[in-house]
């Protein structure tokens, strides 16, 4: 490729609602363009890498036995009505009519759909097992769409479906998948972690996240350094075992210190550093029934804005962990702290209150950053935008951390990643709402056992990013790369053999299948290692009058401090 040619358009500054890195440094390099909140172009520089992701998911998942196909982006509401998703799915779910006033939805997902096909072609069990799959766009929704390809409205997911003949057989698709993915992600070269999910109402062990590990992930995930202990908050929480901060803390709630607020004394008994501008706390009350179990918890979020004295407090209240989020009412408050939205200071409570410190804090985490968006909805403000939201994390991380891990086998540690692929066994859930059946060896009609596995394809961009780069631009790792390896000839205009040179290399790099770009624009030296250096192609050769004369051009890998002086010939060992 000629970069006269292609289509390069860099900036200097990133747009005011970049947030992130890689939100900012993809806008910069020229990768994606805005077109409406969560919707993008993906442009020439951002869709080759875009391609090359599709093509290493698409070899892994030829490599495992699934079968591509292609689901249509429009879908009639009728599947969706059979398992009632097209009711109970949120606004997250976009529907639309047609002219003839019928109802369809965008896809999110494919599960109706595939299992649509399975009930119609699938027929014996001599045709099982099957993975369907297709790499195609989605649409959510999302409430918060942000930090640009990560938490995108459209964007691209590759979804696979395994349609098994029983329990054993789904497992044996799953762990196939759960192989294929790691191939994937070692493929990618990106530092990620495969760690266990919730199944939800499914029940079993059978669901992972896997997680690219990066500080500005939405997610937090638990994992032991001594152990194969890894979990996502949400699985973690629910099987930590009591926080041993929380006896003495709600001894503490029970018993007021005079003089002193509540909030500020458990908070120093939990070791939670409140900042000075924003000041949270979470203090939850479980309902248990005669036999012992949770029926019911309800936390209560206490964020406090400004300075000590009062301006602000919201109070926040979350039933059931899951079901939703709104905040209290004013009379819900009274009722039960005793005080009123914005009072702050020594909270009478008039019922006592358990304490799930760690656990529910970190769980609380991802809201208070404004994340897991699905799992809390609430209305009129959007207060999380302005939230100082690392020292959030960390305070919140503080307190997790350390706390005995549940296989007894060391101690928890905390680190935030962003979820790129996910792995469910799905078991009857999808065939037996849809009435799936293929005919078994006796000839009976039996439920197909179900698993999806999801890939975030242009999530995995941002994710690759937030973990390679640096102050002056993206480092992409060799195989997601738009161009392997930039040929930078300095005065091509002036010298004949400069511009020989840098055609030779070219033609000698791409016969050798290496993705090479030479940049014939005229650009200024600077001005062009600048361009190269911010899109993050990962190898560059500079060719020039002096280089020439000893024979040497210079090579220097993304990450190099300096430049290195190679024989013309040996260029392409640099390059594996
Ligand atoms: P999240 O928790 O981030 O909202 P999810 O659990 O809702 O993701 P899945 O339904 O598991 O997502 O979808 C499979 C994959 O699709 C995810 O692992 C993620 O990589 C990707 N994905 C989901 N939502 C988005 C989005 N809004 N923008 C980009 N990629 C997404
Ligand atoms: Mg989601
Ligand atoms: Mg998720
Ligand atoms: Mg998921």
């Amino acid at each position: 490729m000629r970069a006269s040619q292609f289509f390069i358009s860099t900036l200097k500054e990133a747009p005011a609602d970049a947030e992130v890195a890689s939100h900012k440094l993809m806008m910069r390099a020229g990768m994606i363009k805005r077109l409406g909140a969560g919707i993008y172009n993906y442009m020439p520089m951002g869709l080759r890498v875009i391609r090359k992701v599709e093509a290493i998911i698409r070899e892994e998942m030829n490599r495992a036995g699934a079968v591509e196909l292609l689901m249509p982006v429009v879908q009639p509401a009728e599947l969706w009505q059979e398992t009632g998703r097209f009711e109970k799915m949120g606004p997250e779910l976009l529907r639309v009519k047609d002219r003839h006033d019928r109802d369809f939805i965008i896809q999110p997902t494919s599960e109706e759909v595939v299992t649509d096909i399975a009930r119609q072609e699938l027929r014996s069990y001599k045709q099982l097992p099957k993975n369907f799959y297709h790499i195609q766009t989605k649409f959510r929704d999302e409430r918060r769409p942000r930090f640009g390809v990560m938490r995108g409205r459209e964007f691209t997911m590759k979804d696979a479906y395994s349609f098994d003949r029983d329990a054993a057989g789904a497992t044996r698709s799953y762990e196939s998948m759960f192989a294929a993915y790691k191939r994937i992600f070692d493929r990618f070269g990106l530092e990620y972690r495969a760690v266990a999910a919730d199944t939800g109402a499914i029940g079993g062990d059978l669901s992972h996240e896997f997680q690219v590990i990066a500080d500005t992930g939405e997610d937090a995930i638990v994992y032991c350094p001594t152990s194969d202990y890894a979990a996502n908050i949400e699985l973690a929480e629910a099987v930590a075992p009591a926080a041993p901060r929380a006896a003495a803390a709600e001894a503490l709630v029970k018993a007021p210190t005079p003089g002193k607020s509540t909030c500020a004394a458990v908070a120093e008994l939990l070791g939670l550093p409140l900042s000075r501008t924003v000041k949270s706390l979470v203090l939850a009350t479980d309902e248990w029934n005669d036999e012992g179990d949770l029926v019911k918890s309800t936390v209560w979020l206490l964020l406090v804005r400004g300075d000590h004295e009062m301006n602000e407090i919201k109070v926040g209240k979350v039933e059931g962990l899951k079901s939703g989020f709104r905040f209290a009412t004013a009379a819900e408050i009274d009722a039960h702290f005793g005080c009123k939205p914005g009072y702050l200071g020594p909270i009478g409570l008039k019922q006592p209150l358990k304490i799930v410190a760690d656990r529910t804090v970190a769980a609380m985490s991802d809201f208070v950053c404004g994340a897991n968006d699905e799992d809390f909805h609430f209305t009129g403000v959007n207060w999380g935008r302005d939230l100082p939201e690392p020292d959030v994390v960390a305070d919140i991380r503080n307190i997790v951390a350390g706390d005995p891990s549940p296989d007894g086998q060391g101690v928890l540690a905390i680190q935030r990643g962003i979820e790129v692929g996910h792995v469910f066994y799905l078991g009857t859930k999808y065939s037996k709402a849809m009435n799936a059946t293929f005919l078994d060896e006796t000839g009976k009609p039996a439920l197909f056992e179900m698993g999806c596995y999801g890939i975030g394809v242009t999530r995995i961009l941002g994710a690759a990013i937030e973990q390679n780069h640096d102050a002056r631009g993206i480092i992409w790792p060799d195989a997601m790369a738009p161009f392997t390896l930039a040929v930078c000839p300095i005065g091509a205009d002036r010298s004949a053999a400069v511009k020989a040179a840098a055609q030779a290399l070219y033609d000698e790099l791409d016969a050798a299948g290496i993705d090479v770009i030479l940049d014939d624009r005229g650009e200024r030296p600077g001005a062009m290692f600048a361009d190269w250096e911010l899109i993050g192609v990962p190898h560059r050769v500079v060719i020039s009058d002096r280089g020439l004369k000893e024979g040497q051009l210079e090579y220097q890998g993304r990450r190099d401090e300096a430049a290195t002086k190679v024989p013309a010939g040996e260029v392409a060992a640099f390059v594996k």
